[in-house]
């Protein structure tokens, strides 16, 4: 039988000081080479050790080996020139220096493939694998070649679709898109992003999964989060589609964000990964915490469709406070599991 409420976080993990300097989002490597693919691998042993000892159901790669959660993928492909750079405004938020789409885009070789398989060698866990979703990678770029947001992210899809095949094919048992751009442009959200979604999860037997938060604890962030107001409704917008489509699993950020719980009402019947981590302050949750959250969202989502999560990545956290809050996240899950049991 299946644990309820099992555990997992949102994607990323602390690298090792070795690896990369550490509390930076973008870390250069500090490994060249065949060195580099060693440490990288190590960095995921050690992870993969740290979610196993906090008790973590669904494990990961910690995103060991990539440098940025939507860059490092688009770095594969054919089709986008990492010389050509242009300024633009990302998320409708803040300035960032990005890539240029040059040409048709498409996937010469998998990306994580090998990466996946060597998580995979290392647990009998059930395994989670981030891809960044087709609507935040359009946004992280400049298009000079399809001038159309909704015709570049179809292509994004085919090629994500294709990865994500490969990753099935490799054993991991859950697949995640990252789409914080679903949180900003709920139009397009409605008219394409959902569809693009779905045609990149297309033909999969796997449990899939989108992420939608108000990103990592960076200033840009929180900055814009003091814009919000004090009732976050943005997933309102786009929850009702998500909820028709064939997505399996919603990741949310709940735990210290002004989202209005009862919102979850809207989803009802999806699996949720109810984030009671905040990933924004390096204050460690106490489980009792993360179970108030838990028992929050158990208003709105069913006890087997509930799982406690991260809000977003904790790439750029000490490692100390990430550890101690992988084992809060556990530690309040299982206050939770004993209730429902009793
Ligand atoms: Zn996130």
């Amino acid at each position: 039988m299946k644990t309820l409420l099992p555990t997992s976080t949102a994607g990323s993990l602390p690298k090792p000081s070795w690896l990369a300097e550490p509390e930076k989002l973008w870390s250069p490597w500090k490994l060249q080479n065949e060195i580099l693919i060693d440490g990288k691998q190590d960095a995921l042993r050690v992870s993969l050790q740290e979610q196993k000892q906090a008790g973590i159901d669904i494990v990961s790669d910690g995103e060991q080996t990539r440098q940025h959660f939507v860059t490092t993928f688009i770095e594969h492909l054919d089709g986008v020139d990492f010389e050509k750079r242009e300024i633009v405004k990302i998320r409708d938020r803040y300035d960032a220096s990005v890539p240029t789409v040059v040409g048709p885009v498409s996937r010469p070789h998998s990306v994580f493939v090998n990466d996946a398989k060597f998580l995979r060698a290392q647990t009998n866990q059930d395994i989670k694998w981030a891809l960044p979703g087709p609507m935040t990678m359009v946004d992280t770029l400049y298009d000079d070649h399809y001038k159309s947001r909704k015709d570049l992210a179809w292509e994004f899809a085919k090629i994500l679709n294709q990865e994500a095949k490969e990753l099935e094919a490799a054993g991991v048992d859950i697949i995640q898109f990252d789409e914080p751009a679903f949180n900003v442009f709920f139009d397009e959200v409605n008219e394409w992003g959902i569809a693009c979604l779905e045609r990149a999860i297309e033909g999969l037997n796997c449990e899939t999964v989108v992420h939608i938060c108000y990103g990592y604890g960076i200033k840009a962030n929180t900055d814009w989060k003091e814009t919000l107001g004090s009732e976050w409704r943005q997933y309102e917008e786009v929850f009702p589609k998500l909820q028709q489509s064939n997505i399996d699993i919603i990741s949310l950020e709940c735990h210290n964000s002004h989202v209005p719980l009862e919102l979850l009402e809207l989803v009802r019947g999806k699996k949720i990964m109810v984030g009671a981590i905040d990933v924004a302050t390096n204050e460690i949750e106490t489980p009792e915490e993360v179970a108030s959250t838990l028992r929050e969202a158990l208003k709105y989502v069913d006890a087997d469709k509930l799982y406690p999560c991260t809000n977003c990545g904790m790439a750029p956290l000490p490692r100390e406070v990430a550890r101690g809050k992988l084992q809060a996240l556990s530690a309040g899950a299982d206050i939770v599991r004993k209730e429902l049991a009793a």
